[in-house]
């Protein structure tokens, strides 16, 4: 199940899962869905704002739903898809969930810098300079679609929409 096609279905189940409560960029839908095996053992939106809770990304909510239905903290073998790359914090989530694969849509490039929360330093080079050989990070899966729903690096965001200053 690592073929294209594959990672197009689930990305499009990550994408309906963002965009439950609309696609307003402001919004934040991002969503996240985690796979084993061929089966969605969680499908996630980003509920900071619901939950009152920073770490409730998308990711890291997926994580948590996911432990539950494997019954297991350790994610082996399994694949997690996100319409937006990971951030710090959700890429090192995934590190220690122990999944295989991670999968995002849209990349740092494609959106506005809001996303990320350091200057100089990509996500991808924590999952290059893990331990851990046995995960990989790939991008671009339904990019297009996956960027509209976000800032993009020439919108003018108002400071305090922001997420990361
Ligand atoms: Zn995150």
């Amino acid at each position: 199940m690592t073929d294209m096609n594959s990672d197009e279905f689930f990305m499009r189940e990550a994408l309906r899962v963002a965009s439950e409560k609309g696609t307003d960029p402001s919004l934040s839908p991002i969503g996240s869905v985690i796979v084993h095996e061929g089966k969605i053992l969680a499908a996630c939106r980003n509920q900071v704002a619901e939950h009152h809770d920073a770490t409730a990304h998308a990711e890291i909510e997926a994580i948590r739903q996911a432990g539950k239905a494997f019954e297991n903290g350790e994610l082996r073998g399994a694949t997690l898809y996100s319409t937006l790359q990971p951030c710090g914090m959700c890429t090192m989530a995934s590190i220690w969930s122990k999944v295989g694969r991670v999968v995002y849509g849209a990349g740092r490039d494609d959106v506005h810098k809001m996303y990320f929360e350091a200057r100089h330093v990509d996500t991808l080079a924590f999952v290059a300079k893990a331990y851990r050989n046995d995960i990989t990070i790939e991008g671009g899966v339904l990019r297009d679609e996956c960027a509209r729903l976000y800032y993009r690096p020439w919108d003018k965001v108002p400071e305090d929409e922001q997420g990361n200053i």
